[in-house]
């Protein structure tokens, strides 16, 4: 089951679990569209993994497995990697 955390790990932006905006990569490491697709080309920094968009929970479903509250933020920021 997806933690749905609830920021960028670039930039801090909330992502909430109805977020159209959250990427993931398989280990769940979380960004924003705007990192993942510009900064970060598609390519999670952390693992080297493809980042897709996060599927959305329906609300329901929130209430019996609610999202991660725990913020994870990448150390020294996402353009850590070498480019
Ligand atoms: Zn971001
Ligand atoms: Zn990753």
């Amino acid at each position: 089951m997806l933690e749905l955390r609830p920021g960028c790990e670039c930039c801090d932006r909330d992502l909430p679990p109805e977020s159209g905006e959250a990427r993931i990569c398989s280990y769940e490491c979380t960004f924003c569209g705007d990192c993942a697709e510009g900064a970060l080309k598609g390519v999670c920094p952390n693992c080297g993994g493809n980042l897709v968009p996060r599927p959305i929970r329906p609300a329901k479903m929130l209430l019996k497995h609610p999202a991660s509250t725990k913020r994870v933020m990448k150390d020294g920021g996402c353009l850590t990697r070498a480019s």
